[in-house]
């Protein structure tokens, strides 16, 4: 499943050259987007970025200022929120406090004055979906934060939406919880083949359920692609610090030798290769990107020619269980992290405080970065 890879796929969802503005505010500025069927989708960014305003687009709850909003082909522009075939999730529930849950699931479909019976097969079909049968008669507040949202999304599948938009939908749960529901979410998002957007400042749980990320900043798109390319392929500085733990070393770039790039890292004398080109020319500022689990340490130089390294001295070391987090510091006092493995008991450490270490990588562990 990767429509995104075929030039011949139509978005279902497509922003055209969009721009909101609130007043003089720019929430959402010239921004191009396809969304595929059965795609779940994550709109990741910090507050403000505009994620919620682009997801309010496609229920109809604003309008562009500029640009078109299309699903399945068509102009959505003036059409209202009823008259899309999307649904929008809040992070709030919005259940209603004095009907059951029963009735909570059954309200919009009352709207719609659907037929009695099947009504009450939605109903039923719905409680099975998210598991909640035995809880049909109970009111909001005789259910669990994880209850409350399940009554929500079976509300919002109800009345079997192409498109669920979530806005947050798990914020109000603790991380247990929330991990569970993540995995319940891509499960029911497969069974029932739906286009599912979700907004989330929470990267990790865009990681998990989303088959795409588009991260935002400024109303704009810096980057849209899979969690994978996301992690190891981050296009700029403000994705690569945006997702998870990186190491950022400054420098020029310099001639490559083969298909690559070539860094050489500020104040240390010592340069960097990455299997990944750069479209920059040599002389130009750039920052080597590596994770910290690429990264290892040892007290001699690696063995491997073809291993790019570096030397430092380790400051710092955390102790987290699974793994332990090296704090090295290079010569030029920036700090590189290395991420280890704690494979075997670690009474002793081979490599401790103020040891003079070596920190090496392999040359596609990370990626040169010109913006
Ligand atoms: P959060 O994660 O905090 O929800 P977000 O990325 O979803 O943030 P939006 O809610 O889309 O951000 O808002 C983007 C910007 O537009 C914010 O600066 C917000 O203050 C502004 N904004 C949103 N709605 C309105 C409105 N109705 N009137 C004026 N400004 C608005």
């Amino acid at each position: 499943f990767a429509p995104w890879n075929d030039p011949k796929a139509r978005p279902f969802i497509e922003f055209r050259n969009v721009t909101k503005r609130f007043g003089d505010f720019t929430a959402v500025d010239h921004l191009s987007l396809g969304i595929y069927e059965r795609e779940f989708f994550a709109l990741l960014g910090p507050s403000g970025c505009g994620k919620t305003t682009l997801m309010r687009m496609i229920a109809g709850f604003e309008e562009p200022t500029e640009g078109h909003v299309l699903l399945d082909g068509q102009d959505l522009v003036g059409v209202p929120p009823y008259r899309r075939p999307t649904n929008m999730m809040f992070q709030s529930y919005a259940l209603f406090p004095h009907m059951s849950v029963w009735d909570n699931i059954a309200f919009g479909l009352k709207q719609d004055k659907m037929p009695k019976p099947e009504i009450a097969a939605r109903v039923e079909e719905m409680l099975a979906l998210v598991k909640l049968g035995p809880f049909a008669r109970r009111k909001p507040h005789q259910l669990s934060g994880g209850q409350k949202q399940r009554v929500a999304l079976a509300r919002s599948l109800a009345k079997k939406p192409k498109v669920l938009l979530l806005d947050e939908p798990l914020g109000a749960l603790d991380k247990k919880l929330r991990e569970e529901t993540q995995f319940e979410l891509t499960d029911l998002q497969m069974k029932l083949g739906m286009t599912f957007i979700i907004v989330t400042h929470d990267q990790e749980e865009a990681m998990t359920v989303a088959d795409r990320i588009a991260v935002m900043d400024h109303g704009k798109i810096v980057q849209v692609a899979t969690p994978a390319e996301i992690y190891e392929l981050p296009n700029s500085r403000y994705v690569a610090d945006f997702i998870g733990d990186i190491n950022l070393i400054e420098g020029r770039l310099a001639p490559a030798a083969g298909n690559g790039a070539r860094l050489e890292c500020a104040g240390t004398g010592a340069t960097v290769e990455t299997s990944q080109p750069v479209e920059a020319a040599p002389g130009s500022e750039a920052w080597f990107a590596i994770r910290p689990e690429k990264v290892t340490i040892g007290l001699e130089p690696p063995a491997d020619p073809t291993k790019n390294a570096l030397k430092g001295t380790v400051w710092d070391i955390g102790y987290l269980g699974d793994v332990s987090i090296y704090h090295v510091r290079l010569a030029t006092g920036a700090t590189v992290k290395a991420t280890i493995a704690n494979r075997t008991r670690l009474v002793e450490r081979p490599i401790t405080w103020e040891d003079e270490v070596w920190l090496s990588w392999s040359r596609d562990g990370g990626v040169v970065l010109t913006r």
